[in-house]
């Protein structure tokens, strides 16, 4: 019998996790959990997803350094470094900078934050202060974007990695395969066999970690629609749509665009590769978690080279993210409108240029941008506890706006590829 392609597999199973959790949270009561032996189902999802993501998340410091060491190291001189991180940079900055318009505009014309011409404020009771989110996002210790600089530069690289700091990790490791470059050939030559091997050991490791995908997938789904059920699915659901359509627009038109016309290449081959990545990124809602697979797909799919791929998608992780800078601006504007604050250009360029300078540094893990939201929500004066309201479809929206993520950077990596003069597989 043929195997199912993985990204049926998985797509089975979030159907299927889908259908389980809505069974689940029907059957929960204030008196009745359901489950066996006396452990909840729920619990077991819990359990089974997290061990699905540890795994994912237990290769990503030795990946990302091998990567990036292997590809700085592997570019060889300056010039072609600069030449390669150039056009990298840019591509980000302009994806990134074409998504925030793109949720600036969604959010302009639907205007879901106005409800028969006047602020939803009191429809969305955002007075109640929540005070457990502003919590939690002060527990995240971003204080205002000159720490993303200075995340760049950790004090101690080990406890950076350990923390999960992947920018310094980034910059550290461009370093060292920088540095690399300029070693005699006796001592660059272990180091590269060292790395290269590193780096092929843990794309091995992806390769059976993605084996459990559907499971994993699974539990994680399961998880999420058993505990929030769909009823919450409708006091906000003008902003979560114009969030979606906005998204689609970006990731199933403007970026196909550029990838037709900028890569010359089958925008629909690309997605068709990219599918199983994507689908680990909408189920873990991380970049991060999901960038062995974004690598694994890239290359054997898609058909770009390791030289390409190594440097900017671990690059791209962290630092494009397309989804999360369309959210951001999206969720300030909406808010705003809810408050009745005046959009004046200033207060709108105020929101652009603060989402696409957090959104390099938002970490990739789930609800990462509700810290950035909460930076750009005290630049216009708008009080940060207003956030609590973006809760209710933070989830669904993260898993969408993260596929979109890696979906964006897997855009920029095919067309890098090409401006390389790179065949790939997916040709036009
Ligand atoms: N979850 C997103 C990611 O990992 C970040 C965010 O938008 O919260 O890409």
């Amino acid at each position: 019998m043929r195997k199912l392609a993985l990204h049926w597999q998985i797509l089975i199973a979030i159907v299927a996790a889908i259908g389980v959790g809505f069974v689940l949270n029907v059957l929960t009561t204030e008196t009745h959990t359901p489950g066996l032996f006396g452990t909840s189902f729920v619990s077991i999802l819990d359990f089974v997803g997290e061990l699905f993501l540890n795994a994912l998340k237990m290769i990503i410091v030795p990946l990302i350094m091998s990567s990036i060491i292997v590809g700085v190291a592997g570019i060889g001189s300056g010039g072609d470094l600069g030449a390669l991180g150039g056009k990298t940079l840019l591509f980000y900055a302009v994806t990134t900078l074409v998504a925030i318009l793109v949720g600036l505009v969604a959010v302009n014309v639907i205007a879901p934050g106005i409800v028969d011409g006047q602020p939803a404020k009191d429809l969305l009771a955002l007075d109640a202060s929540v005070a457990d989110v502003a919590a939690r996002v002060e527990g995240r210790g971003v204080g205002d974007i000159a720490q993303v600089f200075l995340r760049m530069f950790p004090p101690n690289i080990v406890l950076a990695a350990a923390e999960g700091q992947l920018l310094g990790l980034i910059v550290f490791s461009i370093l060292f395969g920088f540095a690399m470059t300029r070693l005699s050939h006796e001592h660059a030559e272990p180091l590269f066999k060292f790395w290269d091997g590193t780096f092929h050991a843990m794309m091995k490791v992806t390769e059976w970690i993605m084996m459990a995908a559907p499971i994993g997938v699974f539990a994680l789904i399961g998880e999420v629609v058993a505990q929030t059920g769909f009823s919450a699915a409708q006091s906000l659901a003008t902003f979560a749509a114009a969030v979606l359509l906005a998204l689609a627009i970006h990731a199933f038109v403007l970026l196909p665009m550029l990838l037709r016309f900028v890569g010359g290449v089958n925008p629909f081959k690309v997605l068709l590769g990219m599918s199983p990545a994507m689908l680990t990124a909408f189920s873990t809602a991380s970049s991060s978690a999901t960038l062995p697979v974004t690598i694994d797909c890239i290359e054997k799919n898609v058909g770009v080279s390791n030289k390409v791929s190594s440097f900017v998608l671990p690059l791209g992780a962290t630092v494009n993210m397309n989804g999360t800078a369309l959210y951001e601006c999206a969720a300030a504007i909406f808010l705003a409108q809810a408050y009745g604050l005046d959009l004046t250009f200033g207060t709108q360029f105020t929101i652009v240029t603060i989402a696409l300078l957090t959104s390099i540094g938002v970490a990739g893990v789930p609800s990462a941008s509700l810290v950035a939201i909460a930076i750009i929500l005290g630049a216009i004066g708008l009080p940060v506890e207003a956030i609590g309201i973006l809760m209710v479809f933070d989830r669904i929206l993260d898993m969408c706006r993260t596929s979109v993520n890696i979906w964006g950077d897997a855009c920029c990596a095919t067309i890098i590829a090409r401006l390389q003069g790179e065949e790939t597989r997916v040709a036009a």
